[in-house]
């Protein structure tokens, strides 16, 4: 947190504070009133549900958490007698919950410092679509080449020679990283004394220097990673690419959960951190939401009405596309024997209900990255990272059912580099390789998440476009093309530029895996044919047959 704000939360913290003895005696009065008049209760009930609500978002932001966490239990509770599914009396639950609401009303708040996880988590909430990144130098002109690269890459770049003038921006908007480009140890110090390590902002060094001195200065501030220069930008590059990871790291959990309202509960609170949700309420549809939303986990209820959730697991461990998603079931206490059972068939943990919530979304997301990390090694390759040949061939299976089912277009694109066999021979194979990364990192940052990019071999890729038509997909690809071409390449201080062909084959046109990768290719051929550096379509392609027949 920057220090302005610091200042501001401590004093909002406390403000609060001194108002939560009011806020829960409103609770327990309306919740007594409720139970004596037990009639035409529902203006009590909507403001009950309404400061409850009120108490989950505000506490929670604020520190309170524990809080914050008993508001959101009671609007659960409650829920369902504002929907009108049930009467709010009897409640024991809700009586357990007023009983100690006092207790923990006198729980400390978590400090500012300690609350720096929601502050990253809110960054990328801004939904900017470019990452922003600020760059500080003692001379500018040493860090040029690089912020022109970055700009390539379509971040936003901003610079400084001053840590008063990145001061005033930091304040203004936290960027994704930031990086300082040092020939004195002593920017550093200054920069620690307008960055903090708390911030969320992770912080990148060069230096010119390698003096132990900048090493021990760049540890102490927290430095998430220091080069020293000459730099390669694929280093760089390759640092940024990480970081990208792990801000876009939107983990897909499938949940599987009979009871509406604990499956929408999970659902707000995991998309709270970031993740996306499915609800499946009825195992029947299991196997066809699984293949569709490809989860990085299945959250799994172990009661259901039609099937227990072993059963369901047992179907999905069936399916060799799914045998290793990871499944966590949702279990009460009472549960062993179906725990052990459970175990039998594959499942990876059992989370207790009733969870709390940053439990869950730890217990989840710790698995979700584990079960990515491991089918990246499996699925991808690995000089590129994107998906491999013969999961490309899976993925485009799955997208062409899709877009049959949906009655939607689809674009199948083949990339192929020009000259390539004269890049390796001119700069060395390492250089090519170089290249080849560079496509795919333009490729991981142009295209949409719902788009899929994967390395079909050698200096060949393969893109899967959903919903999109072959105009749409030629000015997209042409754009690609275009700034693939204007992205600068260094070989030691040289710079060089290289170029690619694409060829674009649209579904419904071509409906099979075959066909629509055939007609891709021999447009890909087509736009080699007429002087490479270019995009064709199968449209063009065609007019182009019955001309010639
Ligand atoms: P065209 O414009 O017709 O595509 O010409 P080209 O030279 O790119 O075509 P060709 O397919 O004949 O050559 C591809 C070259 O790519 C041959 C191969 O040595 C090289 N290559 C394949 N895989 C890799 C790789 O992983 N790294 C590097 N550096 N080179 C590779
Ligand atoms: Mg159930
Ligand atoms: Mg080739
Ligand atoms: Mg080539």
């Amino acid at each position: 947190m920057r220090p302005s704000q610091l200042k501001k939360f401590q004093e909002q913290q406390a403000k609060f504070a001194k108002g939560i003895g009011k806020r829960v005696e409103r609770i327990t009065t309306l919740w007594q009133t409720i139970q004596t008049n037990k009639t035409s209760t529902h203006g009590e009930l909507d403001e009950l549900v309404l400061e409850a609500h009120k108490l989950a978002g505000t506490a929670t932001t604020l520190g309170f958490v524990d809080l914050g966490e008993r508001g959101r239990d009671i609007e659960v509770l409650l829920k369902p007698s504002l929907e009108g599914q049930e009467n709010p009396w009897p409640n024991t639950d809700m009586d357990a919950l007023i009983a100690t609401i006092d207790d923990v009303a006198r729980i400390e708040p978590k400090r500012p410092e300690d609350l720096t996880y929601g502050e990253v988590t809110l960054l990328h909430e801004q939904g900017r679509t470019k990452q922003l990144v600020y760059v500080l130098a003692d001379d500018l002109s040493n860090t040029q080449e690089m912020v022109e690269q970055l700009q390539y890459l379509e971040y936003d770049v901003l610079s400084f020679d001053a840590t008063d003038d990145l001061k005033e921006a930091l304040s203004k908007e936290a960027p994704s990283v930031l990086i300082v480009d040092i020939n004195e140890c002593d920017l550093l110090s200054k920069v620690t004394k307008v960055w903090r390590k708390n911030s969320g902002i992770p912080l990148v060094v060069l230096s010119s220097t390698e003096c132990w001195k900048s090493r021990l200065l760049a540890a102490k501030a927290g430095a998430f990673a220091f080069f020293h220069k000459p730099i390669e930008y694929d280093d760089i590059l390759s640092v940024l690419d990480s970081l990208w990871e792990t801000h876009n790291a939107q983990y897909r959990v499938l949940i599987v959960e009979d009871e509406q309202i604990l499956a929408e509960h999970y659902s707000i609170v995991l998309q709270g951190a970031g993740m996306k949700t499915l609800i499946v309420d009825d195992p029947e549809h299991l196997l066809d939401e699984l293949g569709e939303f490809s989860p990085d986990l299945v959250l799994m209820d172990l009661y259901m009405p039609n099937c227990s959730g072993v059963e369901a697991a047992s179907v999905i461990r069936q399916h060799s596309s799914h045998t290793n998603v990871p499944i966590v079931y949702l279990s009460g206490e009472t549960d062993l024997k179906l725990q052990m059972k459970a175990l039998q068939v594959g499942a990876d943990d059992f989370l207790t209900k009733p969870i709390n919530d940053l439990h869950l979304t730890q217990a989840v997301s710790i698995r979700a990255k584990r079960f990515r990390q491991l089918s990246a090694l499996m699925d991808r390759d690995s000089l590129t990272g994107l998906l491999n040949h013969s999961n490309l061939k899976v993925a485009l299976d799955r997208e062409l059912s899709r877009a049959r089912r949906h009655k939607s277009p689809l674009s199948f694109v083949m990339i192929d580099i020009d000259h390539f066999k004269s890049v390796n021979d001119r700069y060395g194979h390492p250089v090519g390789d170089k290249v080849i990364k560079g496509v795919a990192r333009l490729l991981n940052y142009r295209f949409r998440k719902t788009d899929t990019c994967a390395r079909y071999g050698g200096e060949e890729f393969a893109l899967i476009l959903p919903d999109t038509p072959a105009d749409i997909a030629l000015r997209l690809i042409d754009e690609f093309r275009i700034t693939f071409a204007k992205t600068p390449f260094s070989n030691g201080p040289d710079t060089f530029y290289a170029t690619l062909s694409a060829g674009v084959a649209t579904f419904p046109e071509f409906d099979s895996i075959e066909s629509i990768i055939e007609a891709a290719d021999s447009s890909l051929y087509m736009a080699k044919e007429k002087g490479r550096n270019r995009v064709v379509t199968h449209v063009e392609l065609d007019a182009n047959k019955k001309n010639h027949a």
